[in-house]
């Protein structure tokens, strides 16, 4: 979301005749887009703004903007009085008036009318609601992005109809719950017609072109058979979700307000595998929840060991203000934290390893994403993994065919096929 606001602001900036620097020091103008999910992201974004500041190291900055989550939280506002501007990323199309210091709020519509700089020239972030309804309780969002908005399915399609035009090759839809995605059915025309999440999905992988689409994030207490339909039947969807679990425990489940059980995930999960072969599953998870039992994270980890997960963002728990977690005592030890992440890392690694060694020998369809040391790509395959290999040539952007001949627990190495 914060790679895809920051794609918006950067477009505005350059209409405003603003040029990007690739050097922070040569900056005169520098715009903090941030996230308020995890209290360690919102430390390092107060240590970047002390330093910002500092003189010495930055002659050139004159002005600081902080916009996205945190600019949004009065608790911030206490911490910091360091930025110029305190911006809600809303207020984009008012930036020059900002710049001023005079301040306007905007309608969310007017946000999403803003035409994004998109930082890659084949893959990009395209919105399609933001907010949060579901307050889970450790979770801070519904209070900095407010309640959910759908974007209008004219305005999606004809964002992403823009990008398959201008050749990219990757689309992900984003909202924090993609699966309550719904649009208001009286604005559109009788030849659209989408009602819910599925229907836009189903819709785009329609279109015409040679792309691949994704989408993040599901909720699992959402996840429709309607949904698995649309994957399993459109080949521009790729096979891969991330399907956030948070704990493998139903009481802290229950605390967390996340509305399934872990049994359900499990029925989630198979019913997946068994509609579209071969799809990847990755997860978000908490350590440490407050009163999280050794039993109770070891029912995490044995989740972990059963479902083997491709890919997991593990997180360790930090109280959020205004959730209703934070009245609960955080009595889990920073140390009891980082041993259970690195306990669950070492799970997941070998789940993702024996998932991954069934890929040697197989040749896949990869999308060529970056460059990395002496003639090394690396490309990324439907399921989202990761692929090392060697080529002359430059193939940035491309579709190419990769022979698979090792695995590794996060990656694959493999060689380009001969055509
Ligand atoms: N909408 C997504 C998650 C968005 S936040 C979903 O429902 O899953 C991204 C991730 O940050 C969450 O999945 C969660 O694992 C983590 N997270 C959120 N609040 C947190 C907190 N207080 N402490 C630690 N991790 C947190
Ligand atoms: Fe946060 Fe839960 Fe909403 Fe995800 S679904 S953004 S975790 S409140």
């Amino acid at each position: 979301m914060n790679y895809s606001d920051a794609e918006r602001f950067a477009a505005k900036l350059d209409e405003l005749g603003y040029k990007e620097t690739a050097n922070d020091k040569e900056a005169d103008l520098i715009v903090l887009i941030t996230c308020s999910v995890r209290k360690s992201a919102e430390d390092r974004v107060y240590g970047a703004i002390n330093n910002y500041r500092k003189k010495k190291l930055y002659p050139k900055v004159k002005k600081i903007i902080l916009s996205g989550c945190m600019a949004l939280r009065s608790e911030v506002l206490k911490k910091t009085d360091k930025a110029d501007i305190f911006m809600d990323i809303k207020d984009l199309k008012v930036l020059p008036q900002l710049l001023k210091q005079k301040a306007k709020s905007l309608e969310i519509g007017e946000y999403f009318s803003i035409k994004p700089k998109y930082a890659s020239k084949f893959m990009a972030y395209v919105p399609i609601m933001t907010g949060c309804n579901n307050f889970c309780s450790y979770c801070i969002v519904p209070y900095v992005r407010g309640r959910e908005i759908s974007r209008q399915p004219q305005e999606i399609i004809n964002e992403v109809k823009d990008l398959i035009r201008n050749g990219y090759k990757e689309i992900i839809l984003l909202g924090q719950n993609v699966n309550s995605y719904s649009p208001e059915l009286r604005a559109q025309s009788s030849k659209l017609k989408i009602k819910d999440f599925p229907d836009l999905l189903e819709y785009i992988a329609k279109l015409p072109g040679n792309f691949w689409l994704r989408f993040i994030t599901s909720h699992p207490k959402d996840l429709s058979d309607k949904l698995i339909r649309v994957m399993a039947k459109n080949k521009k969807i790729c096979e891969q979700i991330n399907l956030p679990i948070q704990s493998g425990d139903n009481v802290i489940l229950k605390k967390m307000n996340r509305h399934y059980t872990v049994a359900h995930y499990k029925y989630l999960v198979r019913k997946l595998r068994k509609n579209i072969p071969g799809i990847a599953i990755s997860t978000d998870v908490i350590v440490g929840f407050p009163e999280e039992t050794k039993k109770q994270f070891g029912n995490t980890a044995k989740l972990f060991k059963e479902v083997k997960f491709d890919m997991a963002y593990i997180n360790k728990y930090s109280p959020r203000e205004e959730t209703a977690a934070a009245r609960l005592k955080d009595n889990i030890s920073k140390a009891e934290k980082v041993k259970r992440a690195a306990a669950l890392t070492k799970v997941l690694s070998s789940g993702a390893l024996e998932n991954n060694k069934k890929l040697v020998g197989k040749t896949l369809d990869v999308l060529v994403i970056s460059r990395g040391r002496k003639g090394d790509w690396i490309g990324e395959t439907r399921t989202s993994k990761m692929v090392k290999f060697k080529s002359e040539k430059n193939l940035l952007g491309k579709f190419i065919n990769i022979n698979i001949i090792e695995a590794k627990d996060f990656g694959l190495i493999g060689m380009l096929t001969k055509k």
